[in-house]
Protein backbone atom coordinates (compact mmCIF):
# COMPACT_ATOMS: atom_id res chain seq x y z
CA UNK A 1 0.00 0.00 0.00
CA UNK A 2 1.50 2.93 -1.36
CA UNK A 3 0.08 6.47 0.03
CA UNK A 4 0.40 9.09 -2.92
CA UNK A 5 -0.22 12.59 -2.78
CA UNK A 6 -2.87 13.65 -5.66
CA UNK A 7 -3.53 17.09 -7.28
CA UNK A 8 -6.23 19.14 -8.51
CA UNK A 9 -7.27 22.52 -9.20
CA UNK A 10 -10.37 24.59 -9.26
CA UNK A 11 -10.71 27.50 -10.92
CA UNK A 12 -13.26 30.62 -10.60
CA UNK A 13 -13.28 34.12 -12.40
CA UNK A 14 -12.44 37.47 -10.78
CA UNK A 15 -11.46 40.85 -11.55
CA UNK A 16 -7.83 41.86 -10.59
CA UNK A 17 -7.95 44.85 -8.50
CA UNK A 18 -5.27 48.02 -9.42
CA UNK A 19 -2.66 46.40 -6.68
CA UNK A 20 -2.68 43.20 -8.23
CA UNK A 21 -2.33 44.42 -11.59
CA UNK A 22 0.53 46.37 -10.98
CA UNK A 23 1.80 43.13 -9.18
CA UNK A 24 1.06 41.25 -12.26
CA UNK A 25 3.10 43.39 -14.19
CA UNK A 26 5.86 43.46 -12.12
CA UNK A 27 5.48 40.02 -12.03
CA UNK A 28 5.69 39.30 -15.65
CA UNK A 29 8.72 41.92 -15.58
CA UNK A 30 11.03 39.70 -13.60
CA UNK A 31 10.45 36.80 -15.10
CA UNK A 32 11.38 38.34 -18.18
CA UNK A 33 14.44 39.60 -17.02
CA UNK A 34 15.25 35.91 -16.09
CA UNK A 35 14.64 34.88 -19.13
CA UNK A 36 17.28 37.37 -20.28
CA UNK A 37 19.45 35.65 -17.98
CA UNK A 38 19.05 32.67 -18.93
CA UNK A 39 19.42 33.19 -22.39
CA UNK A 40 22.47 35.63 -21.90
CA UNK A 41 24.89 32.53 -19.46
CA UNK A 42 22.75 30.02 -21.25
CA UNK A 43 21.43 28.44 -18.04
CA UNK A 44 18.43 26.81 -18.17
CA UNK A 45 18.07 24.68 -14.67
CA UNK A 46 16.52 26.46 -11.52
CA UNK A 47 19.50 26.21 -8.92
CA UNK A 48 21.90 28.07 -11.48
CA UNK A 49 19.25 30.35 -12.32
CA UNK A 50 18.41 31.28 -9.26
CA UNK A 51 22.33 32.19 -8.46
CA UNK A 52 22.37 34.21 -11.79
CA UNK A 53 19.41 36.08 -11.26
CA UNK A 54 17.97 36.65 -8.29
CA UNK A 55 20.21 39.50 -7.36
CA UNK A 56 19.24 41.42 -10.43
CA UNK A 57 15.97 41.17 -9.49
CA UNK A 58 14.16 44.23 -7.46
CA UNK A 59 14.85 44.54 -4.11
CA UNK A 60 11.29 46.12 -3.87
CA UNK A 61 9.68 43.20 -4.25
CA UNK A 62 8.74 40.38 -2.06
CA UNK A 63 11.71 37.55 -1.95
CA UNK A 64 9.11 34.59 -2.71
CA UNK A 65 7.89 36.31 -5.85
CA UNK A 66 10.89 36.98 -6.95
CA UNK A 67 11.87 33.07 -6.16
CA UNK A 68 8.37 32.10 -8.28
CA UNK A 69 9.64 34.47 -10.79
CA UNK A 70 12.61 32.46 -11.35
CA UNK A 71 10.40 29.14 -11.37
CA UNK A 72 8.14 30.35 -14.22
CA UNK A 73 11.45 31.78 -15.98
CA UNK A 74 12.74 28.26 -15.85
CA UNK A 75 10.11 26.59 -17.05
CA UNK A 76 9.46 29.00 -20.46
CA UNK A 77 13.30 28.34 -20.86
CA UNK A 78 12.88 24.93 -21.00
CA UNK A 79 9.82 24.94 -23.78
CA UNK A 80 12.25 27.00 -25.45
CA UNK A 81 14.87 24.55 -25.80
CA UNK A 82 12.86 21.42 -26.22
CA UNK A 83 10.81 23.53 -29.27
CA UNK A 84 14.08 24.99 -30.52
CA UNK A 85 15.15 21.49 -30.77
CA UNK A 86 12.33 20.94 -33.75
CA UNK A 87 12.11 24.41 -35.14
CA UNK A 88 15.54 26.37 -35.16
CA UNK A 89 13.36 29.06 -36.23
CA UNK A 90 11.50 29.86 -33.01
CA UNK A 91 11.14 33.08 -31.51
CA UNK A 92 13.25 34.89 -28.65
CA UNK A 93 11.25 33.38 -25.53
CA UNK A 94 8.98 35.60 -23.75
CA UNK A 95 6.60 35.94 -21.27
CA UNK A 96 3.41 37.52 -22.43
CA UNK A 97 0.87 36.77 -20.47
CA UNK A 98 0.32 38.83 -17.31
CA UNK A 99 0.00 35.49 -15.12
CA UNK A 100 1.75 35.17 -11.38
CA UNK A 101 2.09 31.31 -9.86
CA UNK A 102 3.01 31.17 -6.18
CA UNK A 103 2.73 28.81 -3.37
CA UNK A 104 4.04 31.02 -1.03
CA UNK A 105 2.41 33.55 0.86
CA UNK A 106 -0.90 33.59 0.11
CA UNK A 107 -3.60 32.58 2.51
CA UNK A 108 -7.49 31.32 3.08
CA UNK A 109 -9.60 33.00 5.48
CA UNK A 110 -13.20 33.93 6.16
CA UNK A 111 -13.66 32.97 2.32
CA UNK A 112 -11.31 35.32 1.26
CA UNK A 113 -7.74 34.89 -0.45
CA UNK A 114 -5.13 36.96 0.81
CA UNK A 115 -2.27 37.90 -1.08
CA UNK A 116 0.24 40.38 -0.06
CA UNK A 117 1.35 42.92 -2.95
CA UNK A 118 4.21 43.99 -1.04
CA UNK A 119 5.44 43.60 3.16
CA UNK A 120 2.43 44.04 5.00
CA UNK A 121 0.43 45.15 2.56
CA UNK A 122 -2.42 43.39 0.84
CA UNK A 123 -4.85 42.11 -2.16
CA UNK A 124 -8.14 40.07 -1.29
CA UNK A 125 -9.86 38.04 -3.66
CA UNK A 126 -13.86 37.02 -2.96
CA UNK A 127 -13.98 33.26 -2.89
CA UNK A 128 -16.90 31.51 -4.37
CA UNK A 129 -19.30 29.22 -2.63
CA UNK A 130 -18.23 26.90 -5.37
CA UNK A 131 -14.38 26.97 -4.84
CA UNK A 132 -14.61 26.95 -0.80
CA UNK A 133 -16.95 23.84 -0.86
CA UNK A 134 -14.25 22.20 -3.22
CA UNK A 135 -11.20 23.09 -1.04
CA UNK A 136 -13.10 22.46 2.58
CA UNK A 137 -10.97 20.23 4.45
CA UNK A 138 -8.11 19.87 1.46
CA UNK A 139 -4.36 21.35 1.58
CA UNK A 140 -4.32 24.08 -0.75
CA UNK A 141 -1.00 23.64 -2.90
CA UNK A 142 -0.71 27.09 -5.06
CA UNK A 143 -2.16 29.54 -6.23
CA UNK A 144 -2.47 31.28 -10.04
CA UNK A 145 -3.83 34.66 -11.25
CA UNK A 146 -4.17 36.20 -14.17
CA UNK A 147 -6.33 39.30 -14.78
CA UNK A 148 -9.93 37.78 -14.47
CA UNK A 149 -9.04 34.27 -13.68
CA UNK A 150 -8.21 32.74 -10.55
CA UNK A 151 -7.14 28.81 -10.39
CA UNK A 152 -6.40 27.27 -7.09
CA UNK A 153 -4.53 23.63 -7.30
CA UNK A 154 -5.30 21.53 -4.10
CA UNK A 155 -4.13 18.06 -3.10
CA UNK A 156 -4.95 15.45 -0.57
CA UNK A 157 -2.86 11.86 0.25
CA UNK A 158 -4.72 8.86 -1.32
CA UNK A 159 -4.12 4.93 -1.63
CA UNK A 160 -4.44 3.46 -4.93
CA UNK A 161 -6.66 0.50 -4.30
CA UNK A 162 -5.31 -3.09 -5.64
CA UNK A 163 -7.54 -3.41 -8.78
CA UNK A 164 -10.01 -6.82 -9.03
CA UNK A 165 -10.25 -6.55 -12.78
CA UNK A 166 -9.57 -3.94 -15.63
CA UNK A 167 -11.74 -1.62 -17.51
CA UNK A 168 -10.47 -1.23 -21.07
CA UNK A 169 -11.14 2.41 -22.54
CA UNK A 170 -10.94 2.93 -26.00
CA UNK A 171 -11.39 6.52 -27.84
CA UNK A 172 -13.04 7.22 -30.61
CA UNK A 173 -14.19 10.52 -32.56
CA UNK A 174 -18.04 10.00 -32.20
CA UNK A 175 -18.08 7.16 -29.25
CA UNK A 176 -15.94 6.06 -26.01
CA UNK A 177 -16.32 2.09 -26.10
CA UNK A 178 -15.07 0.78 -22.41
CA UNK A 179 -15.09 -2.75 -21.80
CA UNK A 180 -14.51 -4.84 -18.66
CA UNK A 181 -12.87 -8.07 -17.25
CA UNK A 182 -16.33 -9.00 -15.89
CA UNK A 183 -17.31 -8.85 -19.64
CA UNK A 184 -19.76 -5.49 -18.94
CA UNK A 185 -19.31 -3.66 -22.32
CA UNK A 186 -20.95 0.22 -22.36
CA UNK A 187 -20.66 2.67 -25.38
CA UNK A 188 -21.03 6.68 -24.26
CA UNK A 189 -22.34 8.94 -27.26
CA UNK A 190 -19.96 11.45 -27.76
CA UNK A 191 -21.50 12.39 -31.54
CA UNK A 192 -23.17 15.50 -30.15
CA UNK A 193 -19.44 16.83 -28.91
CA UNK A 194 -18.53 15.92 -33.07
CA UNK A 195 -21.56 17.68 -34.05
CA UNK A 196 -21.15 21.31 -32.26
CA UNK A 197 -17.45 21.41 -33.42
CA UNK A 198 -18.72 21.09 -36.77
CA UNK A 199 -21.28 23.78 -36.25
CA UNK A 200 -18.44 25.99 -35.01
CA UNK A 201 -16.04 25.23 -37.94
CA UNK A 202 -18.37 26.23 -40.15
CA UNK A 203 -19.49 29.57 -38.41
CA UNK A 204 -15.93 30.41 -38.60
CA UNK A 205 -15.36 29.24 -42.38
CA UNK A 206 -18.09 31.89 -42.91
CA UNK A 207 -15.82 34.83 -41.42
CA UNK A 208 -14.47 37.09 -44.60
CA UNK A 209 -13.12 40.22 -42.67
CA UNK A 210 -9.93 40.12 -43.37
CA UNK A 211 -8.48 42.00 -40.43
CA UNK A 212 -6.13 39.60 -38.13
CA UNK A 213 -7.05 41.12 -35.19
CA UNK A 214 -10.81 41.32 -35.29
CA UNK A 215 -10.28 37.67 -36.48
CA UNK A 216 -8.55 36.56 -33.10
CA UNK A 217 -10.47 38.50 -31.29
CA UNK A 218 -13.69 36.75 -32.83
CA UNK A 219 -12.80 33.46 -33.19
CA UNK A 220 -11.22 33.00 -29.13
CA UNK A 221 -14.80 34.41 -28.46
CA UNK A 222 -16.29 31.36 -30.71
CA UNK A 223 -13.66 29.31 -29.10
CA UNK A 224 -14.69 29.55 -25.25
CA UNK A 225 -18.19 29.65 -26.54
CA UNK A 226 -17.42 25.83 -28.25
CA UNK A 227 -15.62 24.90 -24.91
CA UNK A 228 -18.45 26.01 -22.61
CA UNK A 229 -21.00 23.04 -24.74
CA UNK A 230 -18.26 20.60 -25.32
CA UNK A 231 -16.66 20.16 -21.70
CA UNK A 232 -19.41 19.37 -20.09
CA UNK A 233 -20.22 16.44 -21.97
CA UNK A 234 -16.87 15.21 -21.58
CA UNK A 235 -16.75 15.62 -18.05
CA UNK A 236 -20.04 13.75 -17.76
CA UNK A 237 -18.83 10.66 -19.40
CA UNK A 238 -15.32 10.88 -17.85
CA UNK A 239 -16.61 11.12 -14.60
CA UNK A 240 -19.32 8.34 -14.55
CA UNK A 241 -16.33 6.20 -16.19
CA UNK A 242 -13.96 6.65 -12.86
CA UNK A 243 -17.23 6.55 -10.92
CA UNK A 244 -17.96 2.88 -11.99
CA UNK A 245 -14.46 1.68 -11.95
CA UNK A 246 -14.10 2.75 -8.48
CA UNK A 247 -17.38 1.12 -7.52
CA UNK A 248 -16.34 -2.25 -9.43
CA UNK A 249 -12.81 -1.69 -8.08
CA UNK A 250 -11.28 -1.81 -11.52
CA UNK A 251 -8.21 -0.37 -12.81
CA UNK A 252 -8.97 1.90 -16.28
CA UNK A 253 -6.44 0.67 -18.71
CA UNK A 254 -5.99 3.44 -21.81
CA UNK A 255 -3.94 3.35 -25.18
CA UNK A 256 -0.91 5.76 -25.59
CA UNK A 257 -1.73 7.43 -28.60
CA UNK A 258 1.17 9.06 -30.44
CA UNK A 259 1.42 10.84 -33.44
CA UNK A 260 -2.66 11.20 -33.86
CA UNK A 261 -1.68 14.75 -35.58
CA UNK A 262 1.01 13.38 -37.66
CA UNK A 263 -1.70 10.77 -39.43
CA UNK A 264 -3.87 13.48 -40.60
CA UNK A 265 -2.12 16.53 -41.71
CA UNK A 266 -1.97 18.91 -45.36
CA UNK A 267 -0.31 16.54 -48.07
CA UNK A 268 -1.79 12.90 -46.66
CA UNK A 269 -4.50 12.95 -49.78
CA UNK A 270 -7.32 13.23 -47.03
CA UNK A 271 -10.27 15.87 -47.79
CA UNK A 272 -9.91 19.32 -46.08
CA UNK A 273 -13.49 18.10 -43.91
CA UNK A 274 -12.17 14.72 -42.97
CA UNK A 275 -8.84 16.42 -41.85
CA UNK A 276 -11.13 19.17 -39.78
CA UNK A 277 -12.67 16.47 -38.15
CA UNK A 278 -10.17 14.11 -37.29
CA UNK A 279 -8.54 16.97 -35.53
CA UNK A 280 -11.29 18.36 -33.73
CA UNK A 281 -11.30 14.94 -31.90
CA UNK A 282 -10.35 15.74 -27.90
CA UNK A 283 -9.06 12.01 -27.12
CA UNK A 284 -6.47 13.46 -25.47
CA UNK A 285 -8.48 15.71 -23.22
CA UNK A 286 -10.48 12.96 -22.33
CA UNK A 287 -7.52 10.75 -21.60
CA UNK A 288 -6.63 13.43 -19.62
CA UNK A 289 -10.03 13.92 -17.38
CA UNK A 290 -10.05 10.43 -16.70
CA UNK A 291 -6.41 9.87 -15.65
CA UNK A 292 -6.88 12.91 -13.04
CA UNK A 293 -9.92 11.87 -12.11
CA UNK A 294 -8.80 8.30 -11.16
CA UNK A 295 -6.03 9.42 -9.43
CA UNK A 296 -7.90 11.60 -7.28
CA UNK A 297 -10.42 8.31 -6.52
CA UNK A 298 -7.22 6.04 -5.98
CA UNK A 299 -7.85 3.98 -9.21
CA UNK A 300 -5.34 2.60 -11.02
CA UNK A 301 -4.27 3.95 -14.52
CA UNK A 302 -2.28 1.77 -16.90
CA UNK A 303 -1.60 3.19 -20.74
CA UNK A 304 -0.55 0.10 -23.58
CA UNK A 305 1.04 0.59 -26.82
CA UNK A 306 -1.72 1.28 -29.51
CA UNK A 307 -0.47 -1.73 -31.16
CA UNK A 308 -2.84 -3.83 -33.10
CA UNK A 309 -5.47 -3.09 -30.49
CA UNK A 310 -8.14 -2.43 -33.85
CA UNK A 311 -6.61 -5.24 -35.88
CA UNK A 312 -6.19 -8.10 -32.64
CA UNK A 313 -9.00 -10.63 -32.73
CA UNK A 314 -10.01 -10.18 -28.78
CA UNK A 315 -11.43 -13.72 -28.51
CA UNK A 316 -8.31 -16.10 -29.83
CA UNK A 317 -5.75 -13.52 -30.60
CA UNK A 318 -5.19 -13.76 -34.30
CA UNK A 319 -3.44 -10.55 -35.62
CA UNK A 320 -5.55 -9.76 -38.97
CA UNK A 321 -8.99 -8.91 -38.92
CA UNK A 322 -10.97 -8.50 -41.96
CA UNK A 323 -13.48 -5.62 -41.34
CA UNK A 324 -16.59 -4.87 -43.42
CA UNK A 325 -17.79 -1.19 -42.10
CA UNK A 326 -17.19 -1.08 -38.66
CA UNK A 327 -17.78 -4.59 -38.35
CA UNK A 328 -14.67 -7.19 -37.87
CA UNK A 329 -14.25 -10.96 -39.07
CA UNK A 330 -11.74 -12.85 -37.89
CA UNK A 331 -10.82 -15.57 -40.22
CA UNK A 332 -9.02 -17.96 -37.53
CA UNK A 333 -11.99 -18.51 -35.68
CA UNK A 334 -14.55 -16.90 -37.32
CA UNK A 335 -15.93 -14.49 -34.85
CA UNK A 336 -17.66 -11.31 -36.00
CA UNK A 337 -16.84 -8.38 -33.38
CA UNK A 338 -17.75 -4.86 -32.92
CA UNK A 339 -14.76 -3.35 -33.78
CA UNK A 340 -14.92 -0.79 -30.97
CA UNK A 341 -15.64 -3.39 -28.43
CA UNK A 342 -13.13 -5.36 -29.98
CA UNK A 343 -10.46 -2.64 -29.22
CA UNK A 344 -11.75 -2.48 -25.82
CA UNK A 345 -11.61 -5.43 -25.01
CA UNK A 346 -8.24 -5.58 -26.01
CA UNK A 347 -7.13 -3.00 -23.52
CA UNK A 348 -8.97 -4.39 -20.59
CA UNK A 349 -7.06 -7.64 -21.39
CA UNK A 350 -3.40 -5.74 -21.86
CA UNK A 351 -4.21 -4.32 -18.17
CA UNK A 352 -4.83 -7.79 -16.57
CA UNK A 353 -1.83 -9.46 -17.97
CA UNK A 354 0.44 -6.61 -16.87
CA UNK A 355 -1.11 -5.97 -13.49
CA UNK A 356 1.88 -6.15 -11.03
CA UNK A 357 0.08 -8.60 -9.04
CA UNK A 358 -2.53 -9.74 -10.86
CA UNK A 359 -2.37 -13.08 -12.57
CA UNK A 360 -1.03 -13.21 -15.62
CA UNK A 361 -3.30 -14.81 -18.62
CA UNK A 362 -6.28 -14.02 -16.66
CA UNK A 363 -7.76 -12.22 -19.29
CA UNK A 364 -7.51 -14.74 -21.89
CA UNK A 365 -9.10 -17.49 -19.81
CA UNK A 366 -12.50 -17.47 -20.56
CA UNK A 367 -11.78 -17.36 -24.04
CA UNK A 368 -9.11 -20.09 -24.61
CA UNK A 369 -9.78 -23.63 -24.53
CA UNK A 370 -9.02 -25.61 -21.04
CA UNK A 371 -6.02 -27.63 -22.78
CA UNK A 372 -4.60 -24.00 -23.91
CA UNK A 373 -3.93 -22.75 -20.76
CA UNK A 374 -0.43 -21.69 -19.97
CA UNK A 375 0.83 -25.03 -18.13
CA UNK A 376 2.65 -22.62 -15.88
CA UNK A 377 1.40 -19.89 -15.57
CA UNK A 378 3.75 -18.28 -12.67
CA UNK A 379 7.32 -18.82 -14.81
CA UNK A 380 5.55 -17.15 -17.62
CA UNK A 381 5.10 -14.24 -15.33
CA UNK A 382 8.35 -14.51 -13.90
CA UNK A 383 9.42 -13.94 -17.57
CA UNK A 384 7.50 -10.86 -18.21
CA UNK A 385 8.53 -9.43 -15.02
CA UNK A 386 12.03 -9.25 -15.83
CA UNK A 387 11.43 -8.50 -19.43
CA UNK A 388 9.29 -5.49 -17.93
CA UNK A 389 11.00 -1.87 -18.34
CA UNK A 390 9.41 1.12 -15.85
CA UNK A 391 6.72 2.01 -18.21
CA UNK A 392 6.66 -0.23 -21.50
CA UNK A 393 4.24 -2.42 -20.80
CA UNK A 394 4.21 -4.47 -24.29
CA UNK A 395 3.34 -7.69 -24.23
CA UNK A 396 5.77 -10.34 -24.67
CA UNK A 397 6.30 -11.65 -27.99
CA UNK A 398 5.90 -15.02 -26.84
CA UNK A 399 1.56 -14.46 -26.13
CA UNK A 400 1.57 -12.39 -29.25
CA UNK A 401 2.01 -14.92 -31.74
CA UNK A 402 0.42 -17.43 -29.90
CA UNK A 403 -2.75 -19.17 -31.27
CA UNK A 404 -5.08 -22.05 -29.98
CA UNK A 405 -4.09 -25.18 -31.63
CA UNK A 406 -7.10 -25.29 -33.20
CA UNK A 407 -9.70 -22.57 -33.95
CA UNK A 408 -12.43 -22.18 -31.48
CA UNK A 409 -16.23 -23.56 -32.53
CA UNK A 410 -17.66 -19.73 -33.52
CA UNK A 411 -20.75 -20.89 -32.03
CA UNK A 412 -19.49 -21.40 -28.55
CA UNK A 413 -17.30 -17.98 -28.75
CA UNK A 414 -20.34 -16.20 -29.70
CA UNK A 415 -22.18 -17.86 -26.51
CA UNK A 416 -18.83 -16.62 -24.73
CA UNK A 417 -18.98 -13.11 -26.43
CA UNK A 418 -23.08 -12.71 -24.84
CA UNK A 419 -22.33 -14.03 -21.58
ZN1 LIG B 1 -10.37 -14.84 -33.66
Amino acid sequence: MSRVRVVKTVRQKHEASADLLRLLNEFRRMVNVCIAVGMEENVSSLKTLSLRSYHRLSRGILGYYRLCAISAATGILRNYRKTRKKNPRTRFPYARKLMLTTCYGFKIQNGLLRLPVRPRQYSYVRLNNHTLQVLSGLSVHSVTLTPDLLTISYSKETVETEPEGYVGIDLNLDNITIASTDGTVKTFDLSKATRIKADYRYVKSRFKRNDIRTRTRVFSKYGEKQRNRVQPLLHNVSKSIVEEAKSKRQGIVLERLTGIRRLYRKGNSQSRNYRARMNSWSYGELQRQIEYKARWEGVRVIYVPARDTSKRCSICGYKTLESTQRRLWCPHCGTVLDRDENAARNLAAGGLRFSPNGPPGEAMVEEREPGERDPNPQSRWRQVRSNRSNEDLTEPAETRTRLPARPLDPQQVRSIIRS
